[in-house]
């Protein structure tokens, strides 16, 4: 199969014949039509997540399907299609999986950075780690839910009720999060890189009320904020615009660092938190609420082979919603 590959972080994937891999037991063996990419991919090209196997096909949020199954698997059938999420394994026996807290496994496994991940013709995944992706979504559309949406509605879920919601960074998950936020109730307030007119009329046109500059204060204090930008100069900024009790929910899983900031701001009993993994939990719910909103994706497509120019349209922020790597029809 036609695979992209990372021997070694900052170098650019290379594109390679390597063997169809073969399901475990418990795994299904999955033909790729799409695969959408994250900025956590990018975060591990870049080396900034250090520990990724190597050589690595990155890619977390696949959609495919079922070619071959393992002996063991009883929950899919060859033919269906499904989507494969970042978290790809969990011990189910450690502290935080036996609490519903399986997103902080202590042994948990993720594909495309630990398993090999969907920037290739097959893949394989276990049965208890794929969901099956509501009919109403193509596979292009369906693609981003799997990591931009999932982890954008567990950020929205560490939001609490929040009416005015503010969100850091207008690309994938906060134009999928303001859908959802919108559809709740909520108001949204967009915060975009200074002069960024593209990131300003995507943002409106996905239904914010207000949108501005990363740095200005909002029209009115906000309840929440959540920031997806990788950008450790925001979480001041967002709680000098949250109001008292408000919650600042870091959704990245990789932000430089923070910079001092006075106790003022987060007096008041404000909060700041991160938002780290998915469990198969958040997955069922958010793509069952994502048909309902019904939830309407901005997408980019590239070919497998153009994995490098996704990425390279991702890290410079030149992109109108997700980039998806469209492989088989
Ligand atoms: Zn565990
Ligand atoms: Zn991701």
């Amino acid at each position: 199969m036609r695979a992209m590959i990372l021997d070694v972080a900052k170098r650019p994937l290379r594109s390679a014949d390597v063997p169809v891999p073969e399901p475990g037991p418990e795994e299904a063996l999955i033909r790729v039509h799409a695969c959408a990419v994250c900025r956590t991919d990018l975060h591990i090209v870049d080396g900034e997540l250090t520990e990724p196997k190597l050589p690595l096909i990155p890619g977390h949020q696949i959609v495919g399907t079922v070619v071959a199954l393992g002996s063991r698997v009883i929950r899919f059938q060859a033919g269906e299609r499904v989507g494969i999420p970042w978290l790809g394994y969990t011990c189910s026996a450690c502290r935080f999986c036996r609490t519903g807290r399986e997103n902080l496994c202590d042994e948990a496994r993720f594909t495309g950075y630990q398993l090999d991940g969907g920037f290739a013709e097959y893949t394989i995944a276990h049965e208890n780690f794929c969901f099956s992706i509501p009919t109403e979504f193509s596979d292009l559309q369906a693609a981003p839910l799997l990591c931009a949406g999932l982890i954008g509605y567990r950020s929205l879920g560490m939001a609490g009720d929040a009416e005015k919601l503010g969100i850091y960074g207008f690309g994938a998950a906060a134009h999928i999060v303001t859908q959802v936020a919108r559809y709740q109730g909520r108001r949204v307030f967009a915060f975009i890189r200074p002069g960024d007119r593209e990131a300003e009329r995507f943002a409106l046109e996905m239904g914010v009320v207000w949108v501005g500059p990363s740095g200005d204060s909002p029209p009115e204090e906000l309840d929440a904020a959540i920031i997806f930008a990788p950008v450790g100069e925001l979480v001041p900024a967002a709680l000098r615009a949250v109001g008292k009790g408000g919650t600042v929910v870091c959704g990245g899983i990789h932000m430089s660092d923070i910079p001092a900031f006075p106790y003022e701001i987060l007096w008041g009993e404000r909060t700041i938190r991160s938002v780290t993994n998915l469990t198969r939990r958040d997955g069922e719910e958010f793509l069952a609420l994502a048909s309902r909103v019904p939830v309407r994706i901005e997408a980019v497509p590239y070919p497998l082979l153009s994995a490098n120019e996704a990425l390279d349209d991702l890290r410079s922020g030149r992109l109108r919603g997700a980039a998806v790597l469209m492989v088989a029809a």
